[in-house]
């Protein structure tokens, strides 16, 4: 039983907008306030899911060829292959390379550099990059210039510095992968399990996990094919709450979601405006972001609209969810 507000606290409610409570209940009893129409939050990953992974594949080996990619392919499940165009390996599966596994859903190129040859001169290494990032913009037509992942060829010498190779990376919008260090398949991650947990403490936290893996099911460094199909038989199990992906994906959402701002411009029983921003390049930084709308009660459905773009989508508990691009103009929501 409530007992009525004092005056003051039904002042205070009437100006803060928060519910008055009776006083003696705890405040656990208390109902939280609902978020005025038109609040709205950016989404920690994109769909609103609760971590990001992935997953790398360096070296074009031969098992990505005959294991990897037919499995992720089957539960069409995304991978980053970083790739040396050079090598005896790619040139035997010329046509897989450069003609079916670009055409597959999911399945993206990193920069490993040409020849995995490491860096004699800073002229040699922008060659080498220069030559795999060609290669990559023509295997995945699109956009130019976009940031592509970047890895630089482990187990070789290196003669630059490293302020050499960041100049040659930022000219060609080349973007440092997450490391290997703590990352490798068969090195640290020996089974299913011991990447699933980390997959399960990234979504506990809201954060990231990622494996970087050479072979599957032979040749060098080895992580067991059994395991792998573990592995992406658990991230199915997952994928709702998972957001399995590539690196510049997950590098863009985190930068445009670090400097995002949403302005509430109009919230009615008939629309909602939004502004999306963020300090991010947009020529570089097009991922769009998920928002978290609070819409009226009684809208069940409603349409957004973004410059050209229109969607239906479905109130949940009186929010709604959305993607978004940031510096792309107003977002308008109205009822269906
Ligand atoms: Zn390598």
């Amino acid at each position: 039983m409530r007992t009525t507000p004092s005056l003051l606290s039904a002042g205070l409610a009437a100006v803060t907008g928060l519910i008055a409570f009776a006083p003696g209940s705890s405040s656990a009893q208390t109902p939280a306030a609902p978020a005025a129409v038109g609040a709205t939050r950016v989404a920690q990953w994109q769909g609103d899911r609760k971590g990001a992974f992935l997953m790398m594949f360096d070296d074009g080996c031969p098992s990505h060829v005959k294991n990897v990619i037919p499995e992720l392919k089957k539960r069409n499940l995304a991978g980053t292959f970083y790739i040396v165009p050079n090598k005896g390996e790619y040139k035997a599966k010329l046509a897989f390379w450069e003609t079916e596994a670009p055409a597959i859903p999911g399945i993206l190129y990193g920069n490993h550099t040409f020849s995995h040859q490491g860096f004699t001169d800073p002229e040699q290494a922008e060659k080498e990059i220069a030559r795999a990032n060609d290669l990559i913009l023509k295997l995945f037509p699109g956009k130019s210039p976009r940031l592509i992942s970047y890895a630089s060829p482990g187990g070789v010498k290196s003669a630059i510095t490293g302020d050499q190779l960041k100049t040659i990376l930022a000219k060609h919008n080349l973007i440092t992968r997450p490391t290997f260090q703590g990352h490798g398949g068969a090195i640290q991650f020996k089974t299913a399990d011991d990447i699933l947990k980390g997959v399960d403490k990234a979504m506990a936290g809201g954060g990231m996990e990622h494996v970087i893996f050479h072979g599957v099911g032979g040749d060098w460094i080895s992580f067991d094919l059994g395991q792998f199909t573990t592995l992406l038989d658990g991230l199915e199990t997952r994928r709702g709450s998972l957001w399995i992906t590539d690196p510049v994906s997950v590098h863009k959402y985190e930068t445009e979601r670090g400097t995002a701002k949403v302005a509430v411009a109009a919230a009615d029983a008939q629309q909602i405006r939004l502004e999306l921003t963020c300090g991010a390049d947009a020529a570089l930084y097009d991922q769009p972001l998920t928002l978290v709308t609070r819409v009226p009660a009684a809208w069940a459905k409603c349409q957004v609209t973004q410059g050209t773009q229109k969607l239906t989508v479905t109130a949940d508990k009186g929010e709604v969810r959305f993607d978004a691009r940031p510096n792309a103009g107003a977002i308008t929501l109205v009822p269906q």
